[in-house]
């Protein structure tokens, strides 16, 4: 390593802390990690030093890094015309809505381009009020859907309170077996459950003003809790009933996540609309988006949509979308998620719950998976924030990154992960875990 790059890794960090201000963070403390280049999983400095990439970043990079596909799709994009307004008609923006409405169920026709999922939430939210002429949302307190007026209150996590200016949200509890809050002990009886709480709280919020149901399709950073079959059916059976509009968020378990293209495939399930980011394109260039279905599409054919951003559908994220979503169809990356899963990630994680007493339960699908901590099995009592700090310095050391969420890690690794980088992750977690 040259004193060249030792420097450039300096710098780098100097320049941050002197001015950069960072999300959802006391700055004083912060010591952020230095990166400098990727490629596939493989994240590293300008020194050279090496992780292995199993956050997937902010769980959006489904492609790894530096896919050439894609960052050749931005390159000609670029080359060509690097921006250009919404209202014009541009071929990477159609072919990007086009290619986003084939892989939705039937009746999607249309692509509302956002900057991001906090705002592609955000407007599926205002779509979901101006089409039923009714004002309150529901969501559940196990969840997030972005940082924004709207978006930011439907979220059910602490990152709601410090922000609750817009009105109309309430809460509910989803399905969440691990900690029921339905005291039930089968996926059937936590479903069933959820279910009727969900139509009481309905009932008692006057259905006539209840616009939509906002849910993640499986809640991820809440903790990747994939609902129990017959669960995203009967919600739509209940919106149904009382003529409420059903919203999906994909943003982080869409485009690959699960194992499927969208998460909610295979739940039987169709929603009103389907919002989106992160994968659809690994944000390699900042883009979200609503999905709309066909009813919904039609309030707005003869009515002004009142929701506009200068970048909607910017065409160096719509030829990255392009790009993505071609090179993950051609090269099978989807079912590559899909295989990793089931071959290499749920055994190595499953002999972890076998072998370690601090695992109380690992889920999940494809390359989106969860390892809940506690100290005590028996009483499920979640491990303290010191020892998620350990676990993270200590996976840090022997070079993978991970993304660590109250008293749980994440395992979600780019939908191209290997085996061979599945068995080095899980061993330098059991290795870590072992050591507490
Ligand atoms: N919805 C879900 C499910 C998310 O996980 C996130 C971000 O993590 C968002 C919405 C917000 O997306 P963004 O940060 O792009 O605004």
């Amino acid at each position: 390593m040259t004193s060249t790059q030792v420097d450039l890794d300096r710098r780098t960090y100097d320049l941050d802390r002197a001015h950069v201000f960072h999300s959802w963070s006391a700055q004083a403390a912060l010591d952020p990690l230095v990166l400098a280049g990727g490629r596939g999983c493989t994240v590293w400095d300008h020194a050279g030093r090496e992780y292995l990439d199993f956050s997937s970043q902010m769980v959006n990079l489904n492609v790894g890094h530096q896919h050439p596909a894609v960052t050749a799709a931005i390159a000609a994009q670029a080359a060509q015309l690097s921006t250009i307004a919404p209202s014009t008609a541009n071929l990477a923006r159609g072919e990007a809505a086009q290619r986003i409405t084939a892989l939705a169920p039937e009746g999607f026709h249309k692509v509302f381009f956002t900057n991001g999922g906090a705002d592609a939430n955000e407007n599926a939210i205002r779509m979901a009020r101006l089409h039923t002429g009714r004002d309150k949302v529901l969501s559940t307190y196990r969840s997030y859907h972005g940082n924004t007026g709207a978006a930011v209150v439907a979220t059910g996590d602490w990152r709601r309170m410090p922000n609750e200016y817009a009105r109309g949200h309430v809460h509910f509890f989803g399905p969440y077996l691990y900690r029921s809050e339905f005291w039930a002990d089968s996926p059937e009886q936590e479903c069933e459950r959820a279910l009727r709480h969900l139509e009481r709280v309905v009932q008692c919020e006057g259905p006539q003003q209840i616009a939509a149901i906002l849910l993640e399709s499986v809640p991820g950073t809440a903790g990747i809790l994939v609902p129990p079959p017959g669960y995203l059916a009967g919600v739509r059976e209940i919106a149904d009933r009382y003529g409420i509009l059903l919203i999906l968020d994909e943003v982080m378990s869409g485009f690959g996540r699960t194992g499927r293209w969208f998460a909610f495939d295979g739940h039987d399930v169709v929603p009103d609309l389907i919002t989106f980011a992160k994968g659809v394109n690994s944000g390699y260039v900042p883009v979200g988006g609503v999905i709309v279905s066909d009813s919904v599409a039609s309030t707005f054919d003869e009515r002004v949509f009142p929701g506009g951003l200068t970048y909607s559908g910017h065409p160096l994220a719509c030829a990255s979308i392009v790009g993505a979503l071609d090179a993950m169809a051609a090269e099978g990356i989807v079912e590559n998620a899909e295989r990793i899963g089931r071959e290499a990630i749920r055994p190595a994680l499953d002999a972890l719950a076998q072998d370690i007493p601090l695992v109380g339960e690992v889920r999940g699908e494809g390359v989106f998976w969860a390892i809940e901590l506690v100290t005590d099995r028996a009483a499920r009592t979640p491990v303290p924030a010191a020892t998620m700090a350990r676990i993270k310095t200590g996976l840090a050391e022997r070079g993978v990154l991970i993304f660590l969420a109250e008293n749980r890690i994440h395992v979600v690794p780019p939908c191209v992960v290997t085996a061979a980088e599945v068995a080095t992750a899980t061993t330098a977690i059991r290795e870590v875990l072992t050591a507490l």
